[in-house]
């Protein structure tokens, strides 16, 4: 199984690294004949408007949204979850996304005083201590549907969700030295 990270801006390397500590075959994906070849993709933090803006000029944008509706098992982290909702609040006018996870996502919406923080993380069905997550500017989460599992939460808002082949956080699992995230994406959505 080869796994894609998108590769057009933010943090993809260190979720390439993290997949092939697990013995996945991970690959950069920046163009169309890329993303033919990969069995699944992870779309990494960053700036949402910036990728969204990228995905569009390298032609991506529509070949992607095609194989998410084929059931494109995807992991989306931070700017990733926010491309993957279906409503964006505080979005930039011309921001695009997928609607591949019945989620309302509000950018930046953690504030000015908390734009990065840490916490321990209970995740169900997660064996071991609590997942160290990183946040970074990190979206909020204000409504899910009823189709989508909320597998973690931060004082009460979901932090880490999934809907079938869709799974998103709100923060940076790639920059925590722990790879059980990633694992579950490979184990249990793949
Ligand atoms: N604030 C960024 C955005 O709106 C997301 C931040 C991140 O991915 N770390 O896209």
């Amino acid at each position: 199984m080869k796994v894609g990270v998108l590769a057009l801006q933010g943090a993809s390397a260190s979720h390439r690294s993290m997949l092939a500590r697990l013995g996945a075959e991970a690959v950069a994906v920046r163009t169309e004949a890329d993303l033919a070849g990969v069995d699944a993709l992870v779309i990494p933090g960053g700036e949402s408007t910036t990728i969204s803006m990228l995905l569009a000029s390298s032609g991506l944008f529509d070949p992607l949204a095609a194989r998410l509706d084929d059931g494109l098992p995807v992991f989306g982290t931070c700017a990733g979850m926010i491309l993957l909702a279906t409503e964006v609040l505080d979005g930039r006018d011309d921001q695009r996304w997928f609607g591949a996870i019945d989620t309302a996502v509000r950018r930046n919406a953690y504030g000015r005083q908390v734009d990065s923080f840490e916490a321990d993380l209970p995740v169900t069905g997660m064996d071991g201590p609590p997942f160290p997550a990183v946040f970074i500017r990190a979206p909020v989460v204000e409504r899910v549907g009823p189709g989508v599992t909320v597998l973690a939460t931060v004082d009460d808002r979901p932090v880490l969700c999934r809907q079938g082949n869709v799974l998103v956080s709100a923060f940076h699992p790639e920059l925590s030295d722990d790879p059980r995230l990633h694992a579950l994406f490979l184990e249990e959505v793949m």
